[in-house]
């Protein structure tokens, strides 16, 4: 048996370590770029790696831990904590304590009173099929007030989502706070966040070079055109002009390239996917020669800030890891069509420069020792409401075709655990669809 896993992210990578594992089969990746790791991939600093984009995992990350053991990577792992704040009304806040809570001048007191307990309060909320209809705002609202949405949840919702902001499902937000809790176990002064040293592309190289020892392949620089279908069968995939052959195709980059490598299956099958879209995102990355600042993340609620995140992760893990130095990403997630996407880089380091020595004016460009833009098309799905109707399953209604893709992860949202959740989950469909033992 002969299976194509189409991506080589971590939900590809996952996908054919587990296929090769659990079915014994001949695996190939195909891979578009010249590197694997996709959204959770790094880049060389020096004589060491980094995530293009900012990356942690959280204690209840069971997934992801388990296979960090499996391949012998526990000694890598660091937990940190560190402090977070929130830059509003031109004040930079503390925000990881209690006490930070109760100091945060741009609500009232009662806000503030009310904004604690809502995390509770929101946990233990029950009735998930009504927060599939409701706006993340409209369900916000009546645990925070309107001014607990304005001035805490809305800026940090323009963070993640961009201009998509009121359009999520409530039920995102519910799962986030509730899982959120769990990483809280001491309290919410104690939440601890993992790194691995030499940043996460460990894991996924050593999840390739597992794979390749075992008898798998990849061919890296292998962008397919197509998934050839007849007949609601998959025929092979199309690259390099030649159609490749295979008894199965597991796709697993995001959903929007699905649809278009897909041309012959099913019309209603493909109108219902085009109702996901997925926001770019963005990220300025500063290598500095003296930290910034004592925070890790700092959310930016600020409507002229071309970017919603300072997020310096150096304060999370050593500076000692980068000889000294210390990182930062500027974070944005944004339209296709949004004119800060298409800018050049020299154009982004000056807007960047000159917002980031107004929100923090210690920032001088003398402290700067290199400046990196990293984007991608598709860094975050937007799920349209009452999506877990239409969500669509691992197996395709194409014979030979299956998917695990980021928008199944819903819910959840679609960190590197739920990919790697994602991967066994399909694997276990496809052995049952399939007859496999
Ligand atoms: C800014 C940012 C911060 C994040 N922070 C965290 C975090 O702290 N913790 C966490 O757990 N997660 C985090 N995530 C989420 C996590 O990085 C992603 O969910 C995860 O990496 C997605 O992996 P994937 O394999 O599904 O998709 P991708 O990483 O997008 O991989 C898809 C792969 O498919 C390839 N591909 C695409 N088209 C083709 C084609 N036609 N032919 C062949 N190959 C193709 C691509 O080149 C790519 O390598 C973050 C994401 C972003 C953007």
């Amino acid at each position: 048996m002969k299976i194509a896993v189409i991506g080589s992210g971590i939900t590809g990578l996952s996908t054919a370590y587990y296929l090769q594992k659990n079915t014994g089969a001949e695996v190939e990746i195909l891979e578009k770029g010249s590197e694997i790791g996709g959204l959770a991939g790094a880049f060389k600093l020096g004589d060491t790696l980094v995530e293009k984009y900012y990356h942690f995992i959280y204690t209840h990350d069971n997934y992801y831990l388990e296979l960090i053991r499996e391949l012998g990577l526990e000694e890598s792992i660091l937990w940190c904590s560190s402090k977070t704040g929130y830059y509003s009304d031109g004040v930079v806040y503390p925000f990881t304590t209690a006490l930070d809570l109760l100091k945060f001048k741009p609500l009232s007191f009662f806000n503030r009173i009310r904004l604690g307990l809502s995390g509770v309060l929101i946990s233990y909320y029950k009735n998930l099929d009504k927060l599939e209809q409701m706006t993340t705002e409209e369900f916000l609202v009546k645990f925070v007030g309107r001014q607990g949405w304005e001035k805490f949840w809305k800026p940090m919702l323009i963070v993640k989502f961009g201009d998509n902001y009121n359009k999520i499902p409530a039920v995102w937000i519910w799962e986030r706070i509730a899982s959120r809790f769990k990483s809280r176990s001491g309290g919410v002064n104690n939440e601890v966040f993992g790194y691995l040293k030499g940043s996460f592309q460990t894991l996924n190289q050593k999840l390739l070079d597992t794979f390749i020892q075992r008898g798998g392949k990849i061919l890296l620089n292998s962008d397919v055109k197509e998934i050839v279908i007849e007949n609601n069968a998959m025929k092979g995939v199309l690259v390099s002009n030649e159609v490749k052959k295979y008894d199965y195709v597991f796709f697993t980059a995001s959903l929007p390239l699905f649809v278009d490598l897909c041309k012959n299956a099913p019309y209603e099958y493909i109108e219902n996917m085009k109702k996901v879209k997925y926001d770019c995102v963005l990220i300025g990355f500063l290598v500095l020669k003296k930290e910034l600042s004592d925070i890790y993340w700092l959310n930016v609620s600020d409507s002229e800030c071309p970017f919603g995140g300072i997020i310096e992760h150096t304060n999370l893990v050593p500076k000692k890891l980068y000889d000294g130095r210390s990182i930062v990403y500027l974070s944005k997630y944004l339209n296709p069509d949004h004119p800060l996407y298409k800018m050049e880089t020299g154009e982004i380091r000056e807007l960047y420069f000159r917002h980031l020595k107004r929100i923090l004016p210690q920032f001088n460009e003398d402290m700067v020792e290199d400046f990196y833009v990293f984007r991608n098309r598709y860094g975050q799905p937007i799920w349209p409401m009452g999506y877990s109707k239409f969500k669509p399953s691992y197996k395709t209604p194409v014979q030979g075709l299956y998917m695990a893709n980021t928008s199944q992860i819903y819910p959840n949202d679609r960190g590197m655990n739920f990919c790697i959740k994602l991967a066994i989950d399909a694997i276990d469909t496809f052995k049952k669809e399939e007859g496999i033992k």
